[in-house]
């Protein structure tokens, strides 16, 4: 079979580019004989300060492939091949201590549920400052004042209350506001975020939207958006790329998937818009 080549990076300009992944292919191995290709010979790339959706049905591969990049595939699951470079240096060559270090300062990721990425145990202001401090040389009062100016950053006009307080004590927007100033502390080249509003009241999703968007355009960084909202994708940006099965079936700009939808997949997919 002839080899998939990602048509965006060929009219790339290589010092474009930031992130480049080539024939990913991610697989879990579920006991014997019985293996899952949740990533199954992906590549795509990314350049600096672009905004790109990935999007695609449940169980499509989409938090597999964010979770490879970021190094972070749960056992027994296994990156069988592939390449993913950042500025193009090879990241699965890492030692899982230098991987620590690229992620927080180079890559940083929101999940869907902030909950299980903040700590009960410590404070707000508290988990803000570890971020900083693990990766910038910083002393506590200074990591203390960041922090404080980045939960003004994301919208908390009560920071210094807000640093005192416990992640149950705050709602789930909140939560995400927080996620969002901890992910963008370091100033992260690249920011995945894996449906960071899939799990938060409609009338909250818009905001975190927006703030992602704007906090982006302030650090000028890179966002990989995974969301199943098509809206959202319209809205926010520049490149889709469309999985399916594990595969990425089609990649174009917003106007070129949302005008001339080549995949069966992605046809459906916006008939089902409203
Ligand atoms: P998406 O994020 O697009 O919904 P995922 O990347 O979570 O999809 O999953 C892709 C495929 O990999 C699915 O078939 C899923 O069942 C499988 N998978 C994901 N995580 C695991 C895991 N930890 N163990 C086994 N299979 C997994
Ligand atoms: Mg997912």
């Amino acid at each position: 079979m002839e080899k998939r080549e990602t048509i965006a990076v060929g009219t790339m300009a290589a010092d474009d580019i930031l992130l480049e992944v080539e024939h990913l292919k991610t697989y879990f191995y579920l006991g014997k004989d019985k293996v899952a290709k949740a990533v199954d010979d992906v590549s795509f790339a990314i350049k600096r300060g672009e905004t790109v959706a990935l999007v695609g049905e449940s169980g499509s591969g989409k938090s597999a492939t964010s979770l490879s990049i970021m190094g972070l595939v749960p056992s027994p699951g296994k990156i069988v091949s592939g390449s993913i470079k950042l500025n193009g240096k090879e990241l699965t060559r890492l030692s899982e201590k230098e991987m620590n270090n690229v992620r927080g300062r180079d890559i940083a990721m929101i999940f869907q549920e902030p909950m299980t990425s903040l700590d009960p145990l410590f404070p707000i202001g508290d988990q803000i400052a570890e971020s900083l401090l693990r990766h910038k040389k910083l002393k506590k009062k200074e990591a203390k004042e960041l922090a404080i100016e980045l939960l003004k950053k994301v919208g908390f006009v009560r920071a210094e209350k807000m640093m005192k307080e416990y992640p149950h004590q705050l709602s789930g927007g909140m939560r995400q506001r927080v996620m969002i100033a901890i992910a963008m502390a370091c100033n992260p080249q690249l920011l995945i975020a894996d449906e960071p509003t899939t799990a938060l009241d409609v009338t909250i999703q818009a905001q975190i939207l927006d703030l992602m968007m704007d906090v982006k355009e302030e650090f000028d960084s890179a966002i990989l958006l995974i969301t199943h909202d098509l809206g959202v994708v319209a809205e926010t940006a520049d490149r889709v790329l469309v999985m399916y099965g594990g595969q990425i079936v089609e990649e174009g700009t917003v106007e070129e998937i949302f005008q001339q939808p080549k995949h069966p997949y992605t046809k459906g997919l916006l008939k089902s818009m409203p």
